[in-house]
């Protein structure tokens, strides 16, 4: 989905919806039935030499075999005259990754493409694009640009969070009928429900309206009628408790006002809820700087993506250590059995769509993630989470959605920001930036 988007409005959205072991190698096979509707491609492609990184785990030194678009084998492939052979030269292979918190604008979906994002997840976007997309994730012709799955427009209540989102779209008032306010979602091609609970950041700012407990379950099971996951925005612990108390399928955020007790962290445990991080969010642009300063980063990025990494958070004096607190939860929902799933917000808050994931996937680490489990938080875990059955993964029959990089990222997860190649359904892709 691309709607129209001007730089103004990227800057709106980013204002408005701020937020206040190595295996032996594994025996080739071949592809399974259930695959994406096939395009004709240039051939098989063998990438030969890589250290593969399945999604879950280390799986030794081996080649991938690319056909149509999806992968056909994964180990001891041999190389055949009929292939393209490409020299991984001992880099590791990961899938592509899964940003599971984005907002889409104009160009959004190419930015995150070149830096190996090859699916995002929008979390409350426009939903003019939403046929358009899903028609464009089902298929495996060329792509410049990464799949999206989108709730649409999410719920909310009017003066309610976000409050500048840079378009109108209807919300939930004491009148609204809220099995047809879903079922209008749907209808628009929204792919999962984004609730919105928010009632304000801390003070001296002032409270802000939101869902009553009743119309949240009411939200949530009408989402469950129709087949659709609820992902909940909170960023208290209270409110992620009430969440998970009235269905939610994942929280949008991890709370960052207080550090969870083992009772709360239990409860979301056994609620079975998946919880999206957003630790970039909250570490007040640190993480953009960091981008700014990388010469493995630099080369690469868009007029968009650097434009956005060069934002100044506005300062909060008195503000909490949100990023030590919200690292600290992080650590004990993953210890508690939690699903993690990565996801940067971007462009929100002095992140980029695409590249914000190599800053995320540090903060799950230095929260308590080995980086293969950070890794598995960026592809595997999102893809079981939202039901994603052709991507998340380096096995046959799934996608060949795949990234290239120097060094190993699941001992030094930095080593993800070596990009050296990367394939959107099969085929490579160009990383050099548009010029404006
Ligand atoms: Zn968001």
């Amino acid at each position: 989905m691309e709607p129209r988007t001007s730089r103004r409005r990227v800057l709106s959205l980013a204002s408005g919806l701020a937020v206040a072991a190595a295996a032996s190698p594994v025996a080739a096979s071949r592809a399974a039935a259930a695959a994406p509707a096939r395009a004709g491609g240039p051939g098989p492609l063998l990438i030969r030499d890589v250290r593969v990184f399945d999604g879950l785990r280390p799986r030794g030194r081996g080649s991938v075999l690319v056909v149509d678009g999806l992968i056909a084998a994964v180990g001891d492939v041999p190389a055949s005259p009929r292939h393209r052979v490409y020299d991984g030269g001992g880099r590791t292979l990961l899938p592509g990754l899964i940003d599971c918190h984005v907002h889409a604008f104009e160009g959004s979906a190419a930015d995150a493409l070149r830096f190996g994002v090859t699916t995002e997840l929008e979390m409350f976007g426009d939903p003019a694009g939403l046929p358009e997309a899903r028609r464009r994730r089902r298929s495996t012709a060329p792509a410049r640009r990464a799949d999206l799955w989108s709730a649409g427009v999410g719920v909310t209540v009017p003066g309610g969070h976000p409050l500048q989102p840079g378009w109108d779209f209807p919300r939930v008032t004491a009148d609204t009928d809220i099995d047809r306010f879903v079922a209008d979602r749907v209808a628009e091609g929204s792919d999962f429900v984004k609730v919105i609970l928010e009632n304000g950041p801390p003070p001296p700012r002032p409270p802000l309206p939101t869902l009553t407990g009743d119309q949240l379950r009411r939200v949530i099971a009408a989402a469950h009628r129709h087949g659709r996951r609820a992902v909940v925005h909170t960023e208290k612990l209270e409110l992620s408790l009430a969440a998970v108390r009235a269905g939610a399928d994942g929280l949008a955020h991890v709370f960052w006002d207080v550090e969870g007790g083992p009772d709360g962290v239990a409860e979301i445990r056994r609620a079975g809820a998946f919880v999206i991080p957003t630790l970039s969010v909250v570490d007040w642009g640190a993480g953009a700087k960091d981008l700014l300063a990388d010469d493995r980063i630099t080369p690469w990025l868009s007029p968009t993506q650097e434009y956005l990494l060069a934002q100044e958070p506005p300062d909060r004096p008195g503000r909490p250590d949100f990023l030590g607190i919200g690292s600290a939860n992080v650590r004990r929902l993953h210890a508690a059995g939690v699903p993690i799933l990565a996801g940067t917000d971007a462009p929100v808050r002095a992140n980029a769509n695409g590249v914000s994931m190599l800053v995320e996937l540090g903060h799950l680490v230095r929260a308590g993630l080995s980086p293969s489990a950070a890794l598995a938080a960026a592809t595997s875990v999102p893809a079981r989470a939202f039901g994603l059955g052709d991507r998340g993964r380096i096995a046959p029959g799934l996608r060949a959605d795949l990234v290239l990089v120097d060094g190993d990222p699941t001992t030094d997860i930095t080593d993800a920001r070596a990009i050296a190649a990367v394939w959107k359904n099969g085929r490579a892709v160009d990383r050099t930036p548009p010029p404006e």
